[in-house]
């Protein structure tokens, strides 16, 4: 009979059950150190195999099994979401930059008296933002309503930054 469960462990020279290491609650030798008592092996391992607790780790990793086959794991899924958000924050960046390359091309001021968007005199680049804004709905730049810009990147530290990086 394959017990493809089995594991044997060279640093304890034992077997371990990795179904019933993964899942199971239960501390076992044959979860824990492995069972290494070669004389009784077989009987050790038919007893459990037959146990309910070994039955429902060995359905847990098969369900395991399928899943990560089937990319539905959850780490998959955050994975997806993760690069979702980098993606949303490229392009976040790649809009401010060309805000700023687009305003020092033509020597215009980046800052009015305001840090504010969506308000009279916060400058030309916060002015920008709301224009590519309105052309753009997926972006972070929408999300911002009336909120300071230097909680979103838009301040004037970022601005500074933007502009030191693009001139080395
Ligand atoms: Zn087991």
């Amino acid at each position: 009979m394959r017990r493809s469960w089995l594991l044997y462990s060279l640093r304890n020279n034992a077997v371990v059950c990795f179904a019933c290491k993964l899942f199971s609650s239960k501390a076992r030798k044959l979860t824990t150190e492995g069972h290494s008592d070669w004389s009784n092996i077989n009987s050790s391992l038919r007893g459990h195999e037959c146990s309910p607790d070994h039955t429902q780790s060995l359905l847990q990793l098969r369900e395991l099994d399928i899943h990560l086959k089937k990319n539905l794991t959850i780490d998959h899924q955050e994975l997806t979401l993760l690069e979702a958000e980098e993606e949303r924050w490229c392009n976040v960046l790649k809009h401010l930059i060309s805000i700023t390359l687009s305003l020092a091309s033509r020597n215009l001021s980046f800052r009015g008296s305001s840090q504010v968007l969506h308000v009279q005199d916060n400058g030309n680049f916060l002015k920008e933002v709301e224009l590519l804004a309105q052309f753009d709905p997926m972006n972070h730049l929408t999300k911002i309503k009336d909120e300071s810009s230097c909680m979103h990147y838009l301040g004037q530290q970022t601005q500074n930054e933007l502009m030191q990086i693009i001139s080395t």
